[in-house]
């Protein structure tokens, strides 16, 4: 209990059933109840994404941060997430400035995280498309990021309209399946691209400290 009712439609086979079938297929119901999972709930517990801080990976699944990271500590992590192996291979989301309720100070960290957009103030359910700004973190309606985007002068950086930090990649959340596709391939190519760097750096260590050897 007290799973806020994500954990049933999170089962993982259940969603990954609904995205072999294609979410078109389902009825009204189900949608709503799987748009509400990958949007309001923590990808591994199912649990409500209001109850702590809340990151996301480069496929676009939200998560609990305490939730991953103990997971990668206990190395439990189900195997699509596999490329999540350290800190830097997800994002924090910045929480949503407290102004509704007034609070400050203690009380404002203590309160529920509410996911909305940084501009526009509109809460994340699912029915608008969001995004997130790496490296800042900010999240924004999709929509109203490129409104602003599309205001920069040619030639000049884009930058966050929310903290004004040059934007470093922009992540789209709960992608469809169309666009999860692109992005996996995207961020197999960049894996394998960083994995060559690394093996030549290694094998240039390793030829400079024969050199040295040999110099001996
Ligand atoms: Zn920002």
């Amino acid at each position: 209990m007290g799973n806020d009712g994500c954990s049933m439609m999170t089962d993982r086979r259940f969603l990954v059933n609904v995205r072999q079938s294609g979410e078109n297929a389902l009825p009204i119901q189900d949608k709503e109840s799987i748009r509400h999972a990958r949007w309001c709930c923590c990808s591994l517990t199912g649990q409500a994404l209001t109850k702590g801080p809340v990151v996301c990976d480069r496929l676009g699944s939200l998560f609990l941060r305490k939730a991953l990271v103990a997971a990668l500590l206990s190395k439990n992590l189900p195997s699509q997430y596999s490329h999540i192996k350290k800190s830097s291979d997800f994002l924090n989301i910045a929480p949503a400035p407290v102004t509704s309720t007034g609070k400050k100070g203690a009380k404002a960290a203590k309160a529920p995280q509410t996911l909305q957009c940084a501009l526009s103030g509109e809460a994340m359910t699912g029915v608008q498309p969001f995004v997130v700004v790496d490296p800042c973190g900010h999240l924004l309606q999709h929509a109203a990021y490129d409104e602003c985007v599309s205001l920069v002068e040619p030639g000049q950086k884009t930058t966050c309209p929310v903290c004004n930090v040059p934007v470093k990649r922009v992540q789209v959340l709960c992608p469809s399946v169309g666009e999860l596709a692109k992005m996996k391939t995207e961020l197999e190519a960049e894996l394998a691209l960083a994995k060559e760097a690394k093996k030549a750096l290694k094998a240039k260590k390793k030829e400079k400290k024969a050199k040295g050897a040999a110099k001996k």
